[in-house]
């Protein structure tokens, strides 16, 4: 008889079953079996993880900690996660789909790193700043630092959940904040991990705590509970508006990092065996399930037919199947959910007309048995206003779209309500700057994709999202600024509002 693992939620500087009666079963989406099983929290234990979090706060335990002291800590986290990184890994790509062959490197790499230069970049950040010769009559001396926002909520999402959580729980302590995580409830166990390791890296209890538990409750009491002052979210535009809504009723502080449509231009003079490559690996990557994926490609009209044919040749050859297997290319789709909103949008597009190239079908029978696997997807002659051009797909779908002249693809490329990423792909060095600065991405990558470097600020453009994240930018984000004025005159009379009110009467 098999037994599957059970993982409690983290408050309070302990694994702990709290108010959670029920398990929820976190299945492996390349054969639907339950690999581990995690209590569902209930609002009873957000509100303990919140009132630990809030009294580490207010102790100074954490949030009056030297910069230096805390750097050390987000140190030693990078490298526990680099120690801990088979174990990692293997959570990572069992719960997600995510091919091993990634999460094993890039997504241990970026977490760790994550900790790492967030850490460096604190111990950069001016401490305080002054200005000596104030515009006043009398001497005054005025100073502003950076304090903690407070008690932070991150609610992240089940495409990236590693890296997601990082992006959140990094800056957040850094600037001596404390912080509650929801992770998405399909994978939770390497959010649940990274608490134990933070706890070994040197971070006092209390200080982050994970809550597993649906959106719906769990995430809406973190969203509108009284003592939390910052919600951070990654995931869909219309969760996120719900956020933002929630959130505003106390002015919470709120980052948010949502969906996407980027665009990828190939210009007239782009090299076809790098066009072919950044095309596929713009909309491939974790089968188009991220958010900045490329799922717009405008093509000159007279190079459609050969980009298109060229991907195909190519797509031919991918592996498709177990992401845990080291020669896997690309792993099944995260939850059944997702696998149907993308067997219903490929639907919508054939019913507006766009033309099926290649694909277009779930993967069934043999080796894919119960798994959620869906075959890359191109579809051509697309116009820029057919649903699939315009909605967040998160799947294997590219959707080519011809141009006659580049103004007219700029044009297009920008009119969507997202802003996320962009790409171009052409030789001529100057022409693709000044086309990057057209565009309204917050990202735009020249002749690459999915270039998310843990130092390079990330984040949206328009209904994309608010906010950065990463490095500096997040630095900012998590802090609030205090300014503290003080007059050197020593008397009453000396003050220079006296004759303002009549006091030196
Ligand atoms: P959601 O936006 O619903 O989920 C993301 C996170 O928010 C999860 O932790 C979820 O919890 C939580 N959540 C859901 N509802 C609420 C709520 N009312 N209040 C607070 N938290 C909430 O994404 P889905 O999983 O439903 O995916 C739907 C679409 O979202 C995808 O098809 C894709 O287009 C987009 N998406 C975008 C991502 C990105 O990186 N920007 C990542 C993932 C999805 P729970 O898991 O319990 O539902």
């Amino acid at each position: 008889m098999s037994s599957v693992t059970e993982y409690l939620n983290y408050i309070d500087g302990k694994y702990t079953g709290g108010d959670s009666v029920e398990f929820t079963d976190v299945i492996n989406p390349a054969n639907s079996r339950t690999v581990f099983k995690v209590a569902k929290g209930t609002e009873a234990d957000v509100d303990r993880a919140v009132q630990s979090a809030k009294q580490t706060l207010e102790s100074g335990v954490w949030s009056g900690k030297t910069p230096e002291e805390r750097a050390n800590v987000l140190m030693n986290a990078a490298m526990l996660i680099f120690l801990n990184k088979d174990k990692l890994a293997n959570l990572e790509s069992v719960t997600s789909g995510g091919t091993i062959r990634r999460t094993s490197t890039v997504d241990i790499a970026i977490t760790a790193a994550t900790f790492y230069m967030t850490a460096l970049t604190l111990k950069e950040l001016p401490r305080v700043e002054h200005a000596m010769c104030p515009p006043w009559i009398v001497p005054v001396h005025s100073y502003w630092k950076r304090e903690p926002v407070g008690v932070c909520a991150g609610i992240t999402p089940w495409n990236y959940p590693m890296i997601l959580a990082a992006w959140k729980i990094a800056p957040a302590l850094a600037m001596g904040n404390s912080i509650v995580v929801k992770p998405a409830s399909t994978t939770p166990v390497t959010t649940l991990e990274m608490a134990g390791l933070l706890r070994m890296a040197g971070l006092p209890a209390g200080v982050f705590n994970v809550v597993c538990g649906p959106g719906g409750a769990v995430g809406e009491r973190l969203v509108t509970h009284p003592d939390v002052d910052k919600v951070a979210f990654t995931g869909s535009t219309e969760v996120g508006r719900r956020i933002a809504r929630l959130a505003s009723d106390s002015i919470k502080r709120v980052t948010l990092e949502l969906g996407g449509k980027s665009p990828l231009i190939i210009l007239d003079d782009a090299d076809m065996d790098l066009a072919v490559n950044v095309s596929l690996f713009a909309f491939l990557l974790n089968s188009g399930q991220v958010c900045e994926s490329g799922t717009r490609l405008f093509v000159p009209r007279h190079r459609q037919q050969e980009l298109a044919e060229r991907m195909v040749e190519k797509i031919k050859k991918l592996t498709i199947g177990d992401q845990l297997d080291m020669a896997t290319d690309l792993g099944p789709i995260a939850n059944a959910m997702q696998l149907d909103t993308i067997v219903n949008y490929v639907e919508t597009a054939q019913k507006e007309g766009a033309e099926l190239f290649y694909g277009g079908q779930r993967l069934t029978g043999g080796d894919y048995g119960r798994g959620f696997f869906f075959t890359p997807t191109i579809f051509i002659n697309c116009r820029n206003d057919m649903t699939i051009a315009r909605e967040e797909i998160f799947g294997p779908v590219q959707c080519v779209i011809p141009y006659d002249d580049v103004d007219e693809a700029v044009a297009m490329a920008n009119e969507t309500i997202y802003g996320l990423g962009a790409g171009i792909c052409g030789k001529n060095v100057a022409e693709t700057q000044k086309l990057a600065a057209r565009l309204r991405a917050g990202t735009v990558w020249i002749n690459t994709w999915h270039m998310l470097r843990p130092d390079a600020p990330f984040g949206g453009y328009k209904q994309s999202g608010l906010g950065r994240e990463n490095c500096y930018h997040a630095l900012l984000n998590y802090s609030e600024v205090k300014h503290i004025c003080q007059d050197l005159t020593p008397g009453a009379d000396d003050k220079f509002f006296n004759p303002l009110i009549g006091l030196n009467k």
